[in-house]
């Protein structure tokens, strides 16, 4: 474990990243956050082109990407129906989901501009605007070299996209769950209000749990523990740093099994 002074985030170092990637497959899961500008909501496409280019900086090191995306900056269904009695909290989910389909097609497009093939696929059917999602064919449009974004989440209420993520990486087989933050990992206490937090680089799922640290929600961390899906936190908004998490670059905080 290392405090953050000991990370490397050296920016100028990009040109000298390894070639290729040590992973065959990985799960990307960007939060809704990632497609608006700090603290506003809704989608700016300035961010959302920002986080295209990356993905596909990082795709063309010949990793098979797939994409679970988040709706936060649209809505989310818990807190949504807080103290709303007008509209049940499992609507309230289901209009997160939605809110996820939208920020997919925002991010297809984004993709597609810069110059890469995608494939959205969501979790509950929406003929005539994306695909529905089944293993096989998300795996075959992964092996094809497409971006696959995976929308709708799980498909089902009561739960993040968090946990979308998790069941996606393990059913698609990804080597490795990359949740991209806007924060450089996993730290002891909120960095953006503590300014003593200190930075993690490695964590194993135990002690995610006990320290009741803030990773992912605790669904998608059991399910990962389980399968011993490993999991790196990584800063998005340093430039590139998508392609350094492909390429096996020690960024952010790995939560596996065991502390190397
Ligand atoms: N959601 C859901 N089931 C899922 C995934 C998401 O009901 O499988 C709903 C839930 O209300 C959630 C919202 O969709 O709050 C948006 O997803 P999330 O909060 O995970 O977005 P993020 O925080 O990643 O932007």
């Amino acid at each position: 474990m290392y405090v953050e002074d000991a990370v490397t985030t050296d920016v100028s170092s990009s040109g000298d990243m390894p070639a290729g990637s040590p992973y065959r497959r990985v799960v990307l899961k960007l939060s809704g956050e990632s497609f608006c500008r700090p603290g506003e909501r809704g989608i700016s496409m300035d961010e959302v082109l920002h986080i295209a280019r990356q993905t596909v900086q990082a795709a063309s090191r010949g990793v098979e990407i797939a994409v679970v995306i988040g709706g936060g900056n649209i809505l989310r269904g818990a807190s949504f129906t807080a103290g709303n009695t007008a509209v049940q909290e499992a609507t309230g989910h289901y209009m997160g989901m939605l809110a996820t389909v939208i920020n997919g097609l925002a991010l297809q497009d984004a993709i597609e501009s810069v110059g890469a093939q995608t494939r959205l696929l969501t979790a509950t059917r929406m003929d005539g605007v994306a695909e529905p999602y089944i293993r096989r064919r998300a795996r075959r449009h992964l092996e094809k070299g497409r971006i696959v974004i995976l929308a709708a989440g799980t498909g089902s209420p009561f739960v993040t996209t968090d946990t979308a993520a998790a069941q996606r990486a393990l059913e698609l087989e990804a080597d490795i769950l990359m949740k991209a933050t806007r924060v450089d990992g996993v730290y002891s206490d909120d960095p953006e209000k503590n300014p003593h937090a200190i930075l993690y680089r490695d964590l194993t799922y135990q002690q995610v749990r006990e320290q009741n640290l803030r990773v992912m929600d605790v669904t998608a961390i059991s399910q990962c523990m389980e399968h011993a899906m490993p999991i790196l936190v990584f800063n998005y908004r340093q430039d590139r740093n998508i392609e350094r998490a492909v390429s096996g670059e020690k960024i952010g905080t790995l939560v596996s099994a065991r502390k190397d």
